[in-house]
């Protein structure tokens, strides 16, 4: 059995971004800008916007966080984000999710302008994606390909399960394994709430992808002897003996999965690296598009 460790294939990526940077910076040309919107100080947002900007930095990348207090207009958010739109000398932009409720998160993705969309939760993007045309790939299924893709795990005629049908994860997931590409040419199932029999299903998969949010829910009785195993959820579940009084569980019993799969990740240390990693790819395309 091997971990999938984000960490490794986190790195990789980014070391390739280092070079790449380095060599731009030798040509005298200008980096990669990022800019990163946060509303309210949700713990969860402020942890994931933090490490998006400490990577920036650590690869050379210029970042902006501009903050709202949480009871900005939508007025107010939407002209922000026309303003980067127009400001020539930022790359890519993201509005981190979730956001309050008086805002309309659907009219703040579609406000941000396709070509620095980095996050490709765009609708113009999310119709590449399913196209097979080049776009911006949510992060997180972006990052799971590039994960593949380190640790060359074979996909082409795999069954694979995708539990959860987000347009941020499940989705844009179930169409990249089913698209006609290297890491592709799966049979895909996608499962959600109203899945019957999702431990027949899922004993099924040579691959599983679980995005669920439910801590601990997948154990070795749904999981076929060798499948590949990778765990999306990231949930905080109280624990009054650690330092932050919580601790990140994934969905994936890893201690009981482990004894089946042939591969899997940890939580934390897999998929969230890459989704990092997935975003960071993304804002350097969004600034070679240019
Ligand atoms: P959503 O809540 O949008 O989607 C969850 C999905 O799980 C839904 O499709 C839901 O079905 C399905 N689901 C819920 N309960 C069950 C069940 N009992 N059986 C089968 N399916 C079920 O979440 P996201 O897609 O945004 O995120 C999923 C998880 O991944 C969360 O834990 C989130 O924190 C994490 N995440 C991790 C990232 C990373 O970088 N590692 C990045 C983004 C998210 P239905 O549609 O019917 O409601």
């Amino acid at each position: 059995m091997i971990i999938l460790d984000g960490k490794k294939s986190s790195q990789s990526v980014k070391d390739e971004l280092i070079l790449q940077v380095k060599q731009l910076k030798e040509e005298g040309r200008r980096v990669p800008h990022l800019a990163a919107i946060l509303v309210g100080n949700n713990g969860a947002s402020e942890t994931y916007v933090a490490s998006k900007v400490k990577n920036c930095s650590e690869i050379g990348f210029r970042s902006s966080l501009i903050r709202f207090d949480v009871d900005v207009s939508e007025d107010e958010l939407l002209e922000a984000i026309i303003k980067l739109n127009n400001d020539d000398a930022i790359d890519g932009i993201l509005v981190q999710l979730p956001l309050p409720k008086h805002i309309s998160e659907q009219k703040v993705i579609e406000t941000i302008s396709p070509k620095k969309d980095v996050d490709g939760f765009h609708p113009i993007n999310a119709g590449k994606l399913v196209q097979g045309m080049p776009t911006f790939i949510p992060a997180t299924p972006y990052g799971m390909m590039l994960m593949f893709e380190y640790f060359n795990i074979e996909t082409k005629g795999k069954n694979a399960v995708v539990i959860g049908r987000s347009n941020i994860v499940g989705r844009p997931m179930s169409i990249l394994l089913s698209g006609n590409h290297q890491f592709g040419n799966c049979t895909v199932t996608i499962c959600h709430s109203h899945t019957k029999n999702l431990e027949a299903i899922c004993s099924n998969a040579d691959i599983l992808v679980s995005a669920i949010g439910n801590p601990g829910m997948i154990k070795a009785n749904m999981i076929k002897q060798g499948a590949v195993v990778i765990d999306v959820g990231i949930t905080r579940v109280e624990d009054a003996t650690a330092l932050k009084g919580f601790r990140i569980k994934g969905d994936v019993d890893f201690d009981d999965v482990a004894t089946k799969a042939s591969a899997i990740t940890p939580v934390p240390g897999g998929v969230g690296l890459m989704t990092i990693a997935g975003l960071l790819k993304n804002t350097m395309q969004a600034y070679l598009n240019k």
